[in-house]
């Protein structure tokens, strides 16, 4: 995956300007996850014991196994 990043000139650490091109992962929190029963949800984050889970925000489907 590739993304396209604006750059401004910085001559201290010899960095011309323009776009450059650099392979990036999604950031987790752009990733819409789909909900089984709502289809592609807004998730939450709720703590279940000791761990955090990712919860349907919609229906509070658990969506981490
Ligand atoms: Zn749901």
């Amino acid at each position: 995956m590739m993304v396209k990043k604006h750059v401004r000139p910085n001559p201290q650490r010899n960095v011309k300007g323009g776009i450059a091109e650099q392979e990036r992962a999604i950031p987790l929190s752009n990733v819409a996850l789909v909900c089984s029963t709502c289809g592609p949800v807004r998730i939450g984050h709720e703590v279940r014991g000791d761990r955090k889970v990712r919860v349907c925000k919609k229906c509070g489907t658990t969506l981490d196994k």
